[in-house]
């Protein structure tokens, strides 16, 4: 096990497989135009798998892809068989708005991905217009159903803010219930990428917790599971379940064990990290694996990253990059990291 300067294990790795999506969500991607991350940077399946292999040697257990939207790159049940039977790997999980879900589900599973979450902030169609600048609503619900038919245990992700969605707590939790899945409310976060981000718009675990106390009386904590899981999970009285991100109250630094690579190789520590490690350029110039573990294992003992921590210690806390910082480095995006 690897271990960096704050005792966190290498435990779990991101991996954006296109820097592309198809929402314009309010607190990700709220501008009109992107700078993208050319084409000929993106890792090939193949490389993609070379880097994970190395990963999982040095102890990185579960796996997520993400994009982007990563069902917008093609043929990923194709880089879905070449992860699943990875020695060490032993979650192996994707993150999706759900949109191209439905046609996908079912190859997906074939393929050897365990589990599936789908991001869902609002049940109602008029809404995700305005929040996330689509009609699609009945795709997502469509590769919800179709997610569930292939097997998958579900999550769906809410970000919740405040005069947008946050009068529909219960009636997610109940939507989940109803299809088998556990919701996860997610703070909203002054990310790279949310440039509209206030703290007048945070709604704070103390506060999803009070609303939901309201509909349902007592909550408790779920104590057991796992540790690293960046969402604390709660107990209704009837046995229902749901879980929270604090990330912007309440972080959970100093268990995170996350690191996430981009679709072009750079691999970075920490969601608020300035800069990553390029893992593409000794990719492609021939690097073995043995380099590659050197430079993975060395940057990760050097790790300090407690970036949620630190801005909550901040006295006036605004986005973390204004639009022209994050053109001039696409690197910055939310999206680009892989949420
Ligand atoms: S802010 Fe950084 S260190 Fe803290 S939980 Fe998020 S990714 Fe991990």
């Amino acid at each position: 096990m690897i271990i960096d300067r704050l005792q966190r294990p290498l435990g779990s790795l991101r991996v954006s497989v296109t820097d592309r999506c198809n929402l314009r969500c309010q607190y990700c991607m709220p501008e009109r135009d992107y700078v993208w991350l050319p084409k000929q940077s993106i890792l090939t399946f193949e490389e993609i798998t070379r880097l994970v292999g190395v990963f999982a040697s040095l102890g990185v257990a579960k796996v997520r892809l993400t994009g982007g939207e990563p069902l917008l790159r093609h043929d990923l049940p194709r880089l879905t068989a070449m992860l699943a039977p990875m020695e060490g790997v032993r979650d192996l999980a994707m993150t999706t708005n759900g949109l191209l879900l439905a046609k996908q589900a079912a190859p997906l599973r074939q393929a050897g991905l365990g589990r599936v979450t789908v991001s869902l902030d609002t049940l109602r169609p008029k809404r995700m217009q305005d929040l996330a600048r689509s009609d699609r609503h009945v795709d997502v619900l469509a590769g919800i159903a179709a997610a569930r038919a292939a097997g998958f245990p579900l999550k769906l992700n809410t970000v919740v803010i405040r005069g947008v969605n946050d009068d529909e707590l219960v009636d997610l939790i109940e939507f989940a219930r109803a299809h088998d899945a556990e919701v996860r409310f997610i703070e909203y976060m002054d990310v790279g990428g949310a440039t509209g981000w206030s703290a007048e718009q945070v709604f704070s675990q103390r506060e999803i917790l009070e609303v939901v106390s309201v509909r349902y009386g007592p909550i408790a904590p779920v104590t057991a599971g796992d540790l690293s899981a960046p969402a604390e999970r709660f107990r209704l009285p009837d046995g229902a379940t749901f879980g929270i991100v604090a990330s912007t109250t309440a972080p959970f630094c100093r268990s995170c064990d996350r690191s996430r690579l981009t679709a072009d190789g750079t691999w970075f520590l920490c969601l608020y990290a300035e800069r990553g490690t390029d893992l593409r350029e000794p990719l492609r110039r021939g690097a073995g694996d043995a380099e590659l573990a050197d430079l993975i294992t060395a940057t990760w003992r050097g790790r300090t990253d407690r970036g949620a921590e630190e801005r909550l210690g901040l006295a006036n806390r605004a986005p973390l990059f204004q639009v022209e910082g994050l053109r001039a480095d696409p690197h910055r995006e939310m999206h680009t990291r892989g949420g």
